[in-house]
């Protein structure tokens, strides 16, 4: 395909910027056992991964046959924010990515608001997403709908075609994809099969991959520092 040159890039957040996965997969799991809910990783994240906490309880609940007990969301966000603050990193080699980029670039997280800036904080990044951090609670659906890297892009003045979204879940590659972007799937974690099925345009596995991938897709060079 003919891709554009990129004008903004849009990070997803969990799995892209801090390593959150295993450690907000650890304590879903373990609160979801209380339930007498056992899942392996591989099923959580087949079932969770990249997807609104809102779809995550609709679908516990659906899968118990019952609602969940009122308090376990709250107290989900709180053993949540503990492990995190306590253990969260950056993706490896994300911080060399952002160092170098000349392109504008911002965040979008199907993760609530307080949990993204809380996550960007706790690794140091967020003074370099202030005033352009966009999260689900903004918008009407979640990834996989567009609307969230829709919103995005409208508040960062670009056109849906000129932005490029990294992705490491197949629900935001799905989203970024309907919203007319380029998407780059993250493979760290994640099998490439499952990205590409998404409908991924390019895959890598390593961020320190993704300055070439840019400046592949730029004109001039536009992701070098100078
Ligand atoms: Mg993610």
């Amino acid at each position: 395909m003919n891709i554009p040159p990129p004008g903004v890039v849009i990070f997803d957040c969990d799995g892209v910027l801090v390593d959150s996965e295993p450690i907000a997969n650890r304590v879903f799991a373990r609160m979801l056992a209380e339930q007498g809910l056992v899942f392996d990783a591989r099923q959580m994240d087949e079932l969770f991964l990249g997807r609104t906490m809102a779809h995550c309880l609709a679908l516990v609940a659906d899968r118990l046959g019952h609602a969940l007990p009122d308090d376990f969301e709250a107290r989900h966000d709180r053993h949540l924010f503990d492990a995190l603050a306590a253990e969260l990193a950056p993706v490896p080699g994300v911080v060399q990515v952002l160092d170098g980029l000349a392109l504008p670039f911002c965040v979008a997280s199907n993760g609530g608001p307080d949990k993204v800036r809380l996550s960007l904080e706790r690794v140091g990044l967020l003074p370099r997403f202030e005033g352009r951090l966009f999260s689900a609670a903004e918008v009407a659906r979640g990834k996989p709908a567009p609307d969230l890297f829709l919103h995005a892009a409208r508040a960062m003045g670009v056109a849906p075609a000129a932005c490029v979204v990294v992705e490491d879940s197949p629900a935001g590659v799905a989203g970024g994809v309907a919203a007319g972007m380029t998407v780059l799937g993250f493979a760290a974690h994640t099998p490439v099969a499952r990205l590409r099925d998404a409908g991924a345009h390019r895959i890598f596995t390593a961020m320190s991959q993704l300055p070439a991938l840019l400046d592949a897709m730029a004109p001039t060079g536009a992701t070098a520092s100078l």
